[in-house]
């Protein structure tokens, strides 16, 4: 079919497969899906929306009956059935995904991080729309690396409401940025592409030019070690003093990146600073390796 005559009749390529699907009808606009995600029903139930908390602070999900702390095996028993009916459909605002926050602990991660200064002494926050799993990790490799920036649209209008629903109001939405080389490779930032359904994003940050590493190779404290500093407010930007900022980044793995930028906007005077991502790591080795 003609793509003109697909758009006259109401019908639409999926994002990620380019099948064609029913833009306007079907079940995809039923369970309101197809307007917000762009995806069909076959690549949208891959995605699995984080439904339940364990962790009230980094927004570690609960997948099924298991933690995912002691490791579960993602990307599947997500075709079909309720969760689905939920994905994508972020319109749907008053049923909240999050249990009440006094219902949640906080996990061991975030308990060793309130070890470490500066947050033993700052609150943070970070909520993710999805499990990071196999199709996930696809999207986002095409998505940063092969420059198909159009996917984040994918995103962007859920990751809004994610940030609103979990967060409230921002003075500023602050993409993460990438190392300046890798900016100039790309051509354009996914975290920036992926800001694109807030209003008032502001390009704050910057990053600090450092001795490079593998991150997977190393360990945790030399992680966070190594990413201190890493980060820096740009000179002549906003007054930050007193103003809420939510950052917003593509995955959140082991979160040291994100709370390393989120430090240095609390070092600018930030009141408050919490973190949206696309999509939540769960300790895989893999997903380590498509971080930057
Ligand atoms: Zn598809
Ligand atoms: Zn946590």
């Amino acid at each position: 079919m003609a793509r003109w005559l697909e758009m006259v009749q109401g019908t639409e390529r999926c994002l990620w497969c380019d099948a064609t699907f029913e833009g306007n009808m079907g079940w995809g606009w039923v369970l309101g899906i197809a307007q917000t995600t762009h995806l069909c029903g076959i690549c949208s139930g891959q995605l699995q929306r984080i439904q339940e908390l364990t962790c009230k602070e980094c927004g570690r999900p609960r997948v099924g009956e298991l933690s995912v702390e002691k490791g579960i095996e993602v990307g599947k028993n997500n075709v079909g059935g309720k969760k689905n009916a939920d994905i994508g459909s972020g319109s749907k605002e008053t049923t909240s995904s999050f249990p009440e926050k006094k219902k949640l602990g906080v996990c061991s991660d975030c308990q060793r991080w309130k070890e470490i200064e500066p947050w033993n002494s700052l609150s943070f926050q970070h909520r993710a729309l999805y499990v990071y799993n196999e199709f996930l990790q696809e999207v986002m490799a095409r998505l940063k690396y092969r420059g198909d920036v159009q996917l984040a649209k994918l995103f962007t209008d859920d990751l809004r409401k994610l940030g609103r629903k979990s967060f409230g109001h921002f003075d500023y939405v602050v993409p993460i940025p990438l190392k300046g080389s890798r900016h100039w490779e790309r051509g354009f930032n996914q975290a920036e592409a992926l800001a694109g359904g807030f209003g008032q994003v502001k390009e704050l940050l910057e990053r600090v030019s450092m001795s490079d590493g593998k991150q997977s190779k190393r360990g945790r404290v030399e992680r966070i070690e190594s990413l201190k500093g890493a980060f820096r407010v740009k000179d002549g930007g906003v007054e930050l003093k007193g103003k809420r900022v939510l950052i917003v980044d593509d995955i959140y793995t082991t979160g040291a990146t994100i709370r390393s930028a989120a430090a240095e906007l609390y070092g600018g005077g930030a009141a408050e600073v919490c973190a949206v991502t696309v999509a939540r790591g769960i300790g895989k080795k893999a997903a380590e390796s498509l971080k930057t």
